[in-house]
């Protein structure tokens, strides 16, 4: 089966400092590494490494080829990546306390069109899955077009916005969120997330695992312990092995694990995408 990805593409500017600048100061870096990013990207290698088959919907500018380069050598369907504005990208600022701090510009995540979702839905079958996440537009359109074919549909709440995930709820399977997202969604909505109208939830936990919501009962899973090194990335190979595990006929339990082990494999390494693991390599691992 294939797993339709709506997602963001981003050029990762990443630059090492000796503290965060303030306002109005100028400051040398003391390294830089430029690398493929963005929650769909990073789904997508995630999707395509746990060995299911993934087709990237997006929209990239004539500056992002290597991007689309990059998603095609790690065994991503480009064929739905069309091209609109300058490629998005993400300033990132890295102190040596391993503090942060990310400016994003939305660039041509925010230009995907219509009918680039429709020519790639219209390849889907009903055995298929359709996920998305909220950096880019087209979100709530692209899930009920994948809704109406009869698609599993899938939504990570990242970066967490209450109206992008109320838009897409009527149409949502499963639903991924972290600790931070589940607490913003029960203030917003004012209920339980086990209350919302979604099959299964899972709510991610970081270093003490993840909760599973389905039919009003609720079952935790513990993190597999390693010495986290950089936790960049753990929430979209999470995701992405979780669905991709769901897609190969695995039962939620098992998709889970599988998804934790992916997960903890990640925080051990640095960067992103380009180090997100393969099943091999998760299995091998623990
Ligand atoms: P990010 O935004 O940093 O990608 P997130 O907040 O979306 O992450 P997390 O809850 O931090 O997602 O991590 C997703 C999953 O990865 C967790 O549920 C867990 O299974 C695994 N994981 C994350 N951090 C650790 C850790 N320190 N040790 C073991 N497993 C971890």
């Amino acid at each position: 089966m294939t797993i339709f990805n709506l997602g963001s593409i981003n050029v990762d500017l990443v630059y090492r400092v000796p503290h965060l600048p303030g306002p109005g100061e100028t400051i040398a870096s003391t390294s830089f590494k430029k690398g493929l990013g963005g929650k769909g990207a990073n789904m997508s290698v995630a999707i395509a490494r746990a060995g299911s088959r993934c087709t990237h919907i997006g929209s990239v500018g004539d500056d992002g080829q290597w991007t689309v380069d990059t998603l095609a050598s790690a065994g991503v369907d480009t064929r739905h990546i069309h091209r609109s504005l300058p490629t998005g990208h993400a300033v990132i600022y890295v102190d040596d306390a391993g503090e942060n701090s990310i400016v994003l510009n939305a660039g041509a995540n925010s230009c995907v069109s219509s009918d680039v979702v429709a020519a790639a839905l219209a390849e889907a079958k009903d055995t298929d899955t359709f996920i998305c996440q909220n950096e880019t537009n087209l979100q709530a359109e692209a899930a009920q077009m994948a809704h109406a074919k009869g698609l599993s549909v899938a939504y990570a709440a990242a970066p967490f916005s209450a109206e992008a995930v109320k838009a897409v709820l009527p149409y949502l399977g499963l639903l991924v969120l972290n600790e931070v997202e589940a607490e913003q969604l029960q203030t917003e909505t004012g209920h339980p997330i086990s209350e919302l109208p979604v099959r299964d939830i899972v709510v991610t936990l970081g270093a003490a695992g993840c909760r599973w919501y389905r039919g009003g009962q609720r079952r935790d899973f513990a993190a597999i312990p390693v010495t986290p090194v950089d936790t960049t990335g753990a929430g979209d190979t999470f995701t992405g092995y979780l669905i991709a595990a769901l897609d190969q006929g695995k039962p939620m339990e098992a998709a889970i694990a599988l998804a934790g082990k992916a997960g903890a494999l990640m925080v051990t390494r640095l960067g992103t995408a380009e180090v997100i693991p393969t099943l091999q390599e998760v299995t091998e691992a623990f």
